[in-house]
């Protein structure tokens, strides 16, 4: 199936697969390789571009993020070699943004010139914590030690616009010090960061520790506390709280993410990959070695497709709309569902503009779903 845009696209996610090993809560669609074969996988996303007849006309796009998986682990020569494909077929626009996915092994001064080299201008770091039994918990490649060499590396390189993420609501074993943590992130001043609650996901590491009594959940309780913390705590630092689960500097808040919870249409590479063209949600096959066969054979590689019905086109202007800090317009016989959320504080009314607080963030998916089957009715 190709989709053909009815307005291009400005935004282009790709996916890179490729881990070292896989974290303990991970359920992403990765390929764990020693070596990763990013020749064979360049090509195969020239071949995607082909077959898919995207960037014919070259189109101008205002951001393009590197996701995965971990893209960082495609080296200096892998990102230069996609970016060379990319813009072959895109053509970012003067001030776009271009993210890479890196972890902090991945980063050192000849591997930031080379992706900076390669039209790379946003790194995001995937930190997770500063507590070293924590991160072996989770499985992650590196310790706190290398989290703070990256930072300096991305001084050095005066790479003014990067994030980094970490998760919270760890299980209360591991004594993680959420407090701690924070302020080792913010001590390192990065323009933007993400954070994420664990959850336990099917069919990782993490699940079947459960199953077997070996790991027990963090309570909901904890997960409050530890993102009223986060909240309180980055916003006395100066970020704004922009997003459910972001945090960023003015002129720092994520462009490309940004796109998508404006319900704006993008092109998705890769395997696993998604994308939206304001109507039709596609994505693609799962398993890296799938994608690839299915290229080989000159086929899209398209696994689902989906178009919005009205229901789904009214849960997602609800949904998009309340997650950030933009809110939602809302209507006069809207107000009593939502005059109980503001008595509380869970939201605020600006004159017709209905924005959620942190504690009604903490309670999205219901304020959505209630608000969403009034619309519906
Ligand atoms: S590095 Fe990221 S994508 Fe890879 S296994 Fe860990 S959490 Fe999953």
């Amino acid at each position: 199936m190709v989709v053909s845009f009815r307005v291009p696209p400005r935004h282009v996610y790709v996916h890179v697969p490729f881990c070292a090993r896989r974290c303990s809560y991970c359920d992403f669609a990765i390929a764990v390789r020693s070596r990763v074969p990013w020749d064979e996988y360049v090509a195969a996303v020239a071949a995607e571009l082909d077959v898919r007849a995207l960037g014919v006309p070259r189109v101008s796009v205002d951001t393009i993020y590197l996701g995965g998986g971990t893209p960082s682990r495609l080296g200096p020569e892998g990102v230069t070699q996609l970016m060379e494909v990319l813009t072959s077929r895109f053509a970012p626009a003067e001030s776009a943004e271009i993210t890479l996915e890196a972890n902090p092994d991945d980063i050192d001064a000849l591997s930031l010139a080379a992706w900076q080299a390669a039209g790379v201008n946003r790194i995001s770091l995937g930190v997770q914590s500063f507590d070293d039994r924590a991160l072996a918990w989770m499985h992650r490649t590196h310790d706190s030690r290398r989290v703070i060499a990256a930072a300096n590396a991305l001084r050095e390189a005066a790479l003014e616009n990067w994030s980094l993420d970490l998760i919270f609501a760890l299980p209360a074993s591991l004594q993680r010090d959420w407090a701690r943590d924070l302020d080792a992130a913010i001590a390192l001043a990065p323009p933007h960061l993400s954070l994420y609650g664990l959850t336990v996901e099917p069919h990782t590491p993490l699940a079947r520790w459960r199953d077997r009594g070996a790991a027990v959940e963090g309570t909901e309780d904890a997960y409050e506390t530890e993102y009223l913390r986060a909240h309180h705590a980055l916003r006395a630092a100066g970020y704004v709280h922009y997003e459910v689960s972001n945090f960023g500097r003015p002129g720092r808040w994520s462009r490309h993410n940004r796109s998508y919870w404006s319900g704006a249409s993008y092109v998705g590479l890769g395997p696993a990959a998604h994308g939206f063209d304001g109507t039709v949600r596609r994505w693609n096959e799962r398993e890296y070695s799938a994608w690839r066969r299915v290229l080989e054979t000159g086929a899209d590689p398209v696994s689902g497709s989906e178009s919005l019905t009205d229901e789904n086109r009214i849960a997602e202007e609800v949904y998009l709309g309340l997650r950030t800090t933009d809110g939602l317009p809302v209507r006069a016989e809207e107000q009593d569902v939502i005059r109980p959320w503001v008595d509380v504080g869970w939201a605020m009314l600006d004159g017709d503009r209905l924005r959620l607080s942190a504690m009604g963030w903490l309670r999205l998916d219901a304020l959505a779903a209630s608000l969403t089957a009034v619309r519906s009715r």
